[in-house]
């Protein structure tokens, strides 16, 4: 075993400094600040190298940790960097905003007796040193395959299957509806958490690599499935979820009673330097306003996030549940309480008050009763426990379901399941022949690396049946 490894015992785990929470909720700046060298190869240095790596396991790429945490240990960065970016197609998006505490980190072996290698910034520190140094140049297809394919949303999942796809030589067309490539990686996730310029960098790679972008196309508008289907040899449904789930409750047509998403677009927009109307209007801008988030997850966490840094006079996150079954990061909600936000768990709304304007929100005290059919216990009301909230501005963060595909693309061979995500076989294809689907639109409500780890699996399959597909009419 190499002397640079194997640590853990001598040398305590650190994360890159975050900033202290008055700085940073003046801005949008991302929190946490890099490795530098040092404390790069340090930190990998306390990886024990195990048998069987479990971090590997249960990162949903399975990524090579243990091998690149040590070439970053012996100071091979560049070899390190290499073997991130095989298995990775976004390795410093990853390493910012992967919840590790339940993927790989949180399943280090040395976690049992010492605290967890800190993979996720180790990661991130190979990738943007590997662009800082130049060493990531647009790339050649392998060959040219003379078939297309078209591409319908430019999220984590599309992007990744466009990558692989071009990679092995095929003309890739990625359409989304947006003026903007990147899907929720531009306009849901707050530019504290991933800078969008991490994200626009990767969108010019791409399309010096050859990818052609078409942003401001819907398909299910003037372009129809029938049309894309029509012009290229196969295409990849990466559209994503985002029918927000609702609520019913006395009140909840008030105004100042907001979709999460709505919010964070807004927010991001403004970010991006775009003159947003509703953001100029006060209609989604928190600023010197009582706000109040419903809901426990990662979008209601950056909700709250984002309110803090507009300005809001008290920021509240109403959870049904406990701390200790929140749906989002231990880690973003630690962040959140940092920076002021308040948390009132077991707790949820009964009615929205005001006249016209939400100007409040009565809630119930909950606990946790039998576990329904998911397994997670149920919340239920506490009788006689309510109590009042005041709030100029509500914002629901629920969740998300999927839109009536099918219906929307017009194309009944797209079948769904029951909750309206699309149904694929093994090899990624929908019930429409040449037209797969990956992502949350197959997937659910999910999380970044989950996208990359299907859009690259479907990439892969697509390459196989258009070889067929060739195949066949040369035969
Ligand atoms: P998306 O990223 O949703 O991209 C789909 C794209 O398809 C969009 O650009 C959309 O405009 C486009 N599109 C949809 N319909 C059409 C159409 N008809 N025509 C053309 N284009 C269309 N995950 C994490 O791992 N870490 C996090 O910290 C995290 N934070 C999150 C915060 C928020 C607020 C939200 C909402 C989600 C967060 N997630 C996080 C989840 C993660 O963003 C998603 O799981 C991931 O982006 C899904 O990728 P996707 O490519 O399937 O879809
Ligand atoms: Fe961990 Fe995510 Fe990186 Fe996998 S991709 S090693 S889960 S941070
Ligand atoms: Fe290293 Fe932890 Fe992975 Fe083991 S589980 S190989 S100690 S990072």
């Amino acid at each position: 075993m190499a002397e640079q490894l194997l640590k853990f015992t001598s040398i305590g785990q650190q994360y890159p400094d975050i900033r202290p929470a008055e700085l940073r909720r003046a801005d949008f700046e991302e929190i946490a600040a890099r490795f530098d060298p040092a404390q790069a190869a340090e930190q990998a240095s306390r990886c024990s190298q195990c048998g069987v790596p479990f971090c590997q396991i249960h990162c949903p790429l399975q990524n090579n940790i243990p091998d690149w945490l040590k070439l970053t240990a012996e100071g091979r960065i560049r070899d390190a960097y290499e073997m991130s970016a095989a298995t990775n197609t976004f390795p410093e998006i990853c390493g910012r905003i992967c919840p590790q505490d339940r993927l790989c980190e949180g399943n280090c072996v040395i976690e049992k007796g010492f605290k967890s290698v800190t993979i996720g910034a180790v990661e991130k520190y190979l990738t943007d040193t590997a662009w800082q140094e130049g060493w990531i140049k647009p790339f050649t297809p392998v060959e040219d395959r003379g078939q297309s394919v078209g591409i319908i949303g430019s999220g984590p999942a599309g992007l990744a299957a466009a990558e692989k796809l071009r990679r092995r030589g095929y003309d890739v067309h990625v359409y989304d509806r947006h003026d903007r490539v990147g899907g929720l990686l531009i306009y849901g996730i707050p530019n504290f958490k991933l800078d969008k310029q991490v994200v626009a960098r990767r969108e010019d790679w791409l399309a010096q690599s050859g990818i052609q972008f078409h942003t401001k196309v819907e398909i299910g508008g003037n372009v129809t499935l029938a049309d894309l289907r029509a012009k290229h040899d196969a295409v990849l449904i990466a559209t994503g979820v985002y029918k927000a789930r609702d609520m019913s409750a006395p009140g909840i047509a008030l105004t100042g009673i907001v979709p999460a998403l709505d919010y964070l677009i807004t927010s991001n927009r403004k970010g991006l330097g775009d003159t947003v109307k509703e953001y100029d209007s006060g209609a989604l801008n928190a600023e010197g306003k009582n706000v109040v988030v419903i809901g426990g997850g990662d979008t209601a966490m950056d909700c709250v996030r984002t309110a803090v840094r507009q300005g809001a006079k008290h920021v509240t996150c109403l959870y049904r549940r406990d701390r200790g079954n929140m749906p989002g990061s231990r880690k973003e909600v630690q962040n959140a309480e940092e920076e002021g936000v308040k948390f009132e768990f077991l707790a949820a709304p009964a009615a929205f008050l005001g006249d016209g304007k939400v100007n409040g929100v009565r809630a119930h005290r909950m606990r946790l009763g039998l576990p329904d059919a998911s397994g997670r216990r149920f919340p239920e009301i506490v009788p006689g426990s309510d109590f009042t909230l005041k709030a100029d501005m509500v914002i629901k963060a629920l969740g998300f379901d999927p839109e009536a595909l099918p219906t929307a693309f017009n194309t009944p061979e797209l079948a769904v399941k029951a909750d309206g995500t699309l149904t694929i076989d093994r090899t990624f294809m929908t019930g429409a022949r040449g037209v797969f689907a990956a992502g949350d639109i197959v997937r659910g409500a999910s999380l970044v690396v989950w996208a990359i780890r299907d859009g690259q699996d479907a990439a892969l399959a697509m390459d196989a049946y258009l070889r067929q597909a060739q195949e066949r009419v040369a035969a």
